[in-house]
């Protein structure tokens, strides 16, 4: 008769374990038992994976200000805690060296990148933004037909907007400025 011989117990502390499944993959070695999942402690801020209009929830893992993992969040019931191959690779994309964290602009006809600030990005966008409107804008069509509008702006929104915030989006561009041609890819 085969001996029955008492599973181990594993970091956590459970030793109910009658099929015995648990003892053969269980860290024997005191260093790996000693071992806590690197995301214990951290911070848990709820965020929405940014690639595609899907949406999946996910949990952004902080730890001394420092985000430290992104996984999908079980309690979602758009992805359960799953990711899909590219929604898992968030992670990298926040601490990529490669990533650019300033404004980069290149004049026309320049054969390089200025470093500039977000207040003058900010700026030159607003200006280039009146600017293009007032040239382009048609209160009336050759038949006398009100329009108001503008068709020398069109805007592509990103996956991640909301309906509250494209509502906002629709009533500045529409609604403030005349622009017609307004699309994005979120359908959440
Ligand atoms: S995890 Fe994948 S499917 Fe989900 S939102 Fe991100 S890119 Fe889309």
């Amino acid at each position: 008769m085969r001996e029955k011989t008492q599973a181990p117990r594993n970091v956590q502390g459970v030793v109910s374990d009658l099929l015995e499944i648990g003892s053969r993959v269980q860290p024997f070695s005191k260093e790996s038992r000693d071992k806590a999942p690197r995301i214990r402690d951290a911070k848990v801020v709820h965020s929405v994976c940014p690639y595609c209009a899907v949406g999946c929830s996910q949990n952004v893992y902080v730890k001394d200000g420092k985000v430290i993992d992104i996984e999908g969040d079980p309690t979602s019931f758009i992805n359960r805690g799953t990711l899909c191959p590219k929604g898992s690779a968030t992670y990298q994309y926040t601490v990529n060296s490669s990533r650019l964290t300033k404004v980069l602009y290149r004049a026309p006809y320049s054969d390089h990148w200025e470093e500039k600030s977000q207040d003058w990005a900010m700026k030159q966008i607003a200006q280039r933004v009146k600017q293009t409107r007032d040239e382009t804008f048609v209160e009336r069509l050759e038949d006398g037909r009100e329009v108001n509008h503008t068709l020398g702006i069109a805007t592509l929104g990103g996956a991640t907007l909301d309906i509250e915030e494209n509502y906002v989006i629709k009533k500045l561009l529409n609604g403030g400025l005349g622009i017609v041609s307004i699309e994005n890819q979120a359908r959440i």
